[in-house]
C-alpha cells in the first residue's frame, strides 16, 4: 500500500499490507529462515544486488517488510527497519552512525537503558557521550564538540515528560554537520512525526504503543532515504539484532488499532491527569496536556495530543508512593507502557535505578516520581481504583 495521500488513520489499517490481485486479505506469516532460489544464477543477482529479492530472514523476511512499510508510511519516511527490541534499534543507529571518536549528545530525561548503553557500553568502544537538558537550547549549543555526529533526544522524554523542540535541535544539529535522532516511543507516529519537523532518524520501542498489547518486544528504526538505509541495513545484517516474523505480524496487527488506541490514551490521560492535579495528597503532576506542563506550548506545536503517560509525585514522597503502588487493584504495578492496560511503576527504584542517583535527579527524576501509563479501560474504572488506593496513602 503505497498510497502516501491516505490519512494516517487509514494507514494503520492499510500500511504494509499487500492489496493486489486474489490473495489473502492479511498478510501471511513468513515463517522460515531461508528462500529458495530459482537457479545458481538467481542466487547471485540476489547477492549482488542486481536482482531485488529475499534471500534469508536475517537480511529480509517478507512479513517483517511489511511492518517496516507500514510504519515508513506512518512516519512520513523512506524506509524502516525493524528490530529485535526498541533498545536493538539504538544499538543499531548509533553504532551505524558513529565510529570511535565520535560523540554524542544525549536527552538527560531518556528510557534508563538508552542512558546506560551511552554511559558504560558504548562509551567503552570510544564514542563519548554528553547527557544534556534536551529541552534546554543553550544546554545543547555548549555541548557541541567538533567530533559530534548525533544528538539522540527523547521527547517526550522518560519519565519527567519534559519536552524537547524537535525542529530547533534539528536546526542546531544540520549547523553542525551532525544528525538528529528522535526516539519518539511515547508518542507514536499518530501523535507526532519527527521527521517531519526536521530529525533525521526516528526510532521506536514496537514494544509499548505501535504493538500495544503488552505481548510482543521489538524496536524500528525509519529513515529518510535509500543510501541511509542500505547503511543501516548493512549494519544490522550484521549485528544481528532483528525482529522475527511472528513479532512482525503480531506489531503489524496491533497498529491496525493504533489509531483508535492513540485517541483514548489521549482522553483517559487528560482525566486521570486533570483527577491527580486536584488531589490534596498530590504534590505535582506532569502531563503534556495539562497547561502546567512547562513545555506545554513547544507540545501544542510538535505534537498531535498529549499520549497517555503522566507522572506524579505524592506529598509523602517515597514511601506514600510506595504504599499508593501497593493498593492499586486495576492499576497492575509493572514497568512498560503504551499497551491497553493502565501500568503503574517507581522509575527510582525500577525502569531507571540502572542510572546514578545523581544523574537522575539531575533529569528531574526524583525518588518519589510514580508514573502511569494510562490504559483504554472506562476513565472511571481507572480514576476510582486510583481514588480507593490515594484513601490508603
Ligand atoms: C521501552 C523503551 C525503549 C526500549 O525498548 P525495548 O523494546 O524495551 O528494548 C526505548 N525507548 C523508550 C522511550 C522506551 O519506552
Amino acid at each position: 500500500m503505497k498510497d502516501r495521500n491516505l490519512s494516517l488513520r487509514t494507514l494503520c489499517v492499510h500500511g504494509g499490507q499487500s492489496e493486489q490481485g486474489a490473495g489473502p486479505v492479511v498478510n501471511p506469516i513468513y515463517a522460515t529462515s531461508t528462500f529458495r532460489f530459482r537457479d545458481a544464477q538467481h542466487g547471485a543477482d540476489l547477492f549482488s544486488g542486481k536482482e531485488p529479492g529475499y534471500i534469508y530472514t536475517r537480511m529480509l523476511n517478507p512479513t517483517v517488510k511489511a511492518l517496516e512499510d507500514c510504519i515508513a508510511a506512518l512516519e512520513e519516511g523512506a524506509y524502516g527497519l525493524a528490530t529485535g527490541s526498541g533498545m536493538a534499534a539504538t544499538h543499531t543507529t548509533i553504532a551505524t552512525l558513529c565510529s570511535a571518536g565520535d560523540h554524542v549528545i544525549c536527552s538527560e530525561a531518556v528510557y534508563g537503558p538508552t542512558n546506560t548503553l551511552l554511559t558504560t557500553i558504548m562509551s567503552r568502544l570510544g564514542i563519548e557521550p554528553s547527557i544534556v537538558d534536551t529541552s534546554n537550547l543553550d544546554a545543547v549549543s555548549a555541548a557541541f564538540r567538533p567530533n559530534t555526529r548525533v544528538i539522540f533526544c527523547e521527547t517526550p522524554g522518560n519519565p519527567t515528560l519534559v519536552i524537547s523542540d524537535i525542529r530547533a535541535l534539528a536546526e542546531l544539529a544540520h549547523r553542525h554537520n551532525a544528525l538528529l535522532v528522535v526516539d519518539n516511543t511515547f508518542m507514536s507516529p499518530i501523535l507526532q512525526q519527527p521527521l517531519l519537523h526536521g530529525a533525521d532518524i526516528v526510532v521506536h520501542s514496537l514494544t509499548k504503543f505501535l504493538n500495544g498489547h503488552a505481548d510482543v518486544v521489538g524496536g524500528i528504526i525509519v529513515v529518510k532515504d535509500q543510501q541511509t538505509y542500505n547503511s543501516f541495513r548493512t549494519v544490522l545484517n550484521h549485528l544481528g539484532g532483528v525482529l522475527p516474523p511472528f513479532e512482525a505480524f503480531l506489531v503489524h496487527r496491533g497498529i491496525k488499532t493504533l489509531a483508535l488506541r492513540m485517541q483514548r490514551h489521549c482522553e483517559n490521560g487528560r482525566k486521570v491527569a486533570a483527577y491527580l492535579e486536584g488531589h490534596p495528597k498530590i504534590e505535582w503532576v506532569r502531563y503534556p496536556g495539562l497547561p502546567s506542563h512547562p513545555q506545554h506550548e513547544i507540545g501544542r506545536r510538535q505534537m498531535k495530543g498529549p499520549g497517555g503517560m503522566v507522572s506524579f509525585e505524592l506529598k509523602g514522597g517515597v514511601q506514600a508512593g510506595r504504599t499508593l503502588m501497593d493498593s492499586t487493584r486495576l492499576c497492575t504495578l509493572a514497568v512498560s507502557l503504551g499497551g491497553v492496560e493502565t501500568l503503574i511503576q517507581h522509575p527510582a527504584s525500577m525502569t531507571h535505578a540502572g542510572m546514578t542517583s545523581e544523574t537522575r535527579l539531575k533529569a528531574g527524576i526524583t525518588d518519589g516520581l510514580v508514573r502511569i501509563s494510562v490504559g483504554i479501560e472506562d476513565a472511571d474504572d481507572i480514576i476510582g481504583d486510583l481514588d480507593q488506593a490515594l484513601e490508603k496513602v
